[in-house]
């Protein structure tokens, strides 16, 4: 596979603290890839030494092909964009003020791409409204216009949605998806807004205090979240004998209501729950009904995000 960016055994350490430990982590090319970790997991310290902006202790990584302590790595560098914390803006500017601030920045011959970067932004109407005046959604888009200005093949985005309304997070995911489908541009986002995530990401990483604990793609963590019926019965002591009996994995979720898992597991599933036999829905529903567990409702659901997650970090599970 075509990697922009891979990390080898990455250290970063603030004296006996590793804020980053043996980090390993690869983001292809093309990717959506959602670094997802709780406040303090190391996910800011990551991307800032990606970025330049610090240097690892001990590790190295790669940015499309080329090693950190290569002398080229600015090359990579350049085809590289970021929001690292909060996007660096000028508040007493207009938007096209700002670009314009960049283009001289960059050393850039002319603005030929700032309409367009503004209309792709959505920020084309916006006039000589100073920034300052700008919603935080706004200001987000007008960040990664901003980065757009190098015309990056990556961008690196810290926490993107973080602080924004619901309006400003729908714009946030739509942009990246038409960068990503459009131009084709790799990303790297962190989060701890799980489900919104999901709603974009094509790979992701989980990180726990400065470790990869895990590196799967969408695909591979939608096969592993299980498929599971939500159940609402009159009593769920019954339903948990019957479901006891069958040697069926189950969640209690209240007195009436429990989510019953139809297939076992697989060896490399993170959930830490007994194996179950599988069985289909209609020789569950059989079963209930010859086990008189009254049932009000049932519906198929799907094993969260959010789940996978807690199951995953709260069990600290760490892969060195
Ligand atoms: P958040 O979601 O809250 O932004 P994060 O996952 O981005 O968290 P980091 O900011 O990377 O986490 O911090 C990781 C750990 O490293 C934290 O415990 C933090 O206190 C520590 N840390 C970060 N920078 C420094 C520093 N310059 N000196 C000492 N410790 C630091």
């Amino acid at each position: 596979m075509d990697y922009v960016l891979t990390c080898n055994d990455l250290d970063k350490r603030y004296g006996n603290f590793y804020a980053l430990c043996r980090l390993s982590m690869h983001v292809p090319k093309g990717a959506i890839y959602g670094l997802i970790g709780k406040n303090g997991s190391g996910k800011t310290t990551l991307m800032r030494l990606i970025c330049g902006l610090s240097h690892p202790t001990a590790g190295s990584y790669t940015l499309y092909g080329i090693t950190s302590d290569d002398k080229n790595i600015c090359r990579s560098r350049k085809r590289t964009g970021a929001i690292v914390e909060t996007p660096a803006v000028y508040l007493n500017m207009s938007a096209t003020e700002n670009l314009e601030q960049q283009y001289r920045i960059l050393g850039l011959p002319s603005f030929d791409t700032l309409e367009e970067i503004l209309e792709l932004t959505g920020l084309s109407d916006v006039g000589k409204k100073k920034v300052r005046h700008f919603s935080l959604g706004m200001r987000q888009r007008l960040g990664i216009a901003i980065a757009l200005c190098s015309s990056p093949d990556f961008l690196i985005l810290d926490e993107p949605i973080n602080g924004l309304d619901p309006q400003g997070i729908i714009e946030i995911r739509e942009l990246i998806l038409k960068l990503n489908r459009e131009q084709q541009v790799t990303f790297l986002i962190s989060s701890h807004i799980l489900d919104e995530l999901s709603k974009i990401s094509t790979h992701y990483g989980f990180i726990d205090r400065g470790h990869m604990v895990k590196e799967i793609s969408a695909k591979e963590l939608k096969n592993l979240c299980r498929k599971c019926i939500r159940v609402t019965v009159a009593d769920t002591k019954p339903l948990c004998l019957l479901l006891d009996r069958l040697g069926l994995d189950y969640h209690i979720l209240s007195g009436t209501e429990a989510d019953i898992y139809l297939s076992s597991p697989s060896h490399t599933d993170a959930f830490p729950r007994p194996s179950a036999a599988g069985i289909s829905i209609t020789s569950l529903v059989m079963e209930l009904s010859k086990g008189h567990c009254e049932v009000l409702s049932l519906r198929e659901h799907n094993e969260s995000l959010e789940n996978y997650y807690m199951n995953l970090i709260g069990k600290g599970k760490i892969e060195n």
